[in-house]
């Protein structure tokens, strides 16, 4: 299916691994050209060769690669100067640490909020009209399943990501959605990423058990009894961004291989 795309920008956020890099991948194999940004330049430089051998062999898609922290204001203006215009925006970053909520003053709350729901909404305050000007715009947020079904010791990410998921509710059925733009959720289950692997790995410390062993019976409680892949993540990201998408918008699409146990 051509997802008739091609050539538009992308902004994708927080994308030298993991999930954002395979919503980079699979948007760069369509012929999209992307801004891809991430704190560490190494990796993020790496990716970005990665990404430019990609789109040699798909329409030579332009990738452009801008080191900093999406969650300050001065890393969102250098990532926004980078992209001639911003037609998809990727939102993502790092989620907040788990705990217990008695632990958690107010600067760990205005951190997560900051990371998980103020910088996605000041990305989409800086890129939505003109979108809705040119009359097609896709806003793709990355959150997590956790919205769905809360997880306790991650309070932080269940917070700050419901925040901004109840924000864009009413902001994806504004005045925008006549003007070709839509405004999406797509939260992860668990995916096979670094960020996965290292939550796994602390369980396994904690408990004398090796990695292997505790990545095994976390994946087997999953009817699909295994975790997802960046790139299988990306495919489904890169439909959203799709012409083919534009009546889908105000929606939470759960890639979870069933593990939410509801019907709706
Ligand atoms: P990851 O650790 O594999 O990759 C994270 C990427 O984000 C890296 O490229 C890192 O450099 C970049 N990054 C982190 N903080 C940043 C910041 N402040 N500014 C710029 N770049 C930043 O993580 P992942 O598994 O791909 O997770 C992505 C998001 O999805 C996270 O918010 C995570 O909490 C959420 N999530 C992941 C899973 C999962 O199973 N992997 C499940 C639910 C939610």
């Amino acid at each position: 299916m051509d997802l008739g795309i091609a050539g538009k920008w992308a902004l994708v956020c927080a994308a030298s691994k993991g999930l954002g890099k395979g919503c980079a991948s699979a948007l760069v194999r369509e012929g999209v050209n992307v801004v891809i940004t991430a704190r560490g330049a190494d990796a993020l430089e790496a990716t970005a060769a990665e990404l430019r051998a990609l789109g040699r062999e798909h329409g030579g898609a332009e990738v452009r690669a801008v080191a900093g922290d999406i969650t300050t204001a001065e890393g969102r203006r250098a990532a926004l100067a980078a992209c001639p215009q911003v037609d998809i925006l990727i939102n993502n970053a790092g989620g907040p640490p788990p705990g217990d909520f008695r632990e958690w003053g107010r600067e760990a709350w205005i951190k997560a909020l900051d990371a998980n729901m103020l910088t996605p909404i000041e990305l989409i305050r800086a890129t939505v009209d003109a979108m809705a000007a040119r009359g097609y715009g896709r806003v793709v947020n990355i959150t997590s399943g956790a919205i769905k079904a809360p997880i306790d010791i991650l309070g932080l990410s269940n917070g700050a990501r419901s925040g901004l998921t109840g924000f864009v509710a009413g902001l994806a059925r504004s005045s925008i959605a006549a003007r070709g733009v839509t405004i999406n959720g797509l939260l992860p289950g668990a995916f096979d990423t670094d960020r996965l692997r290292a939550t796994m790995q602390g369980a396994a410390t904690k408990t004398g058990q090796a990695l292997e062993a505790v990545m095994a019976k976390r994946s087997a409680a999953i009817p699909a009894r295994r975790f997802g892949s960046a790139e299988e993540f990306g495919a489904v990201c890169a439909f959203l961004c799709s012409v083919h998408a534009g009546y889908l918008t105000g929606q939470n699409v759960l890639l979870d291989g069933g593990a939410y146990p509801g019907t709706f």
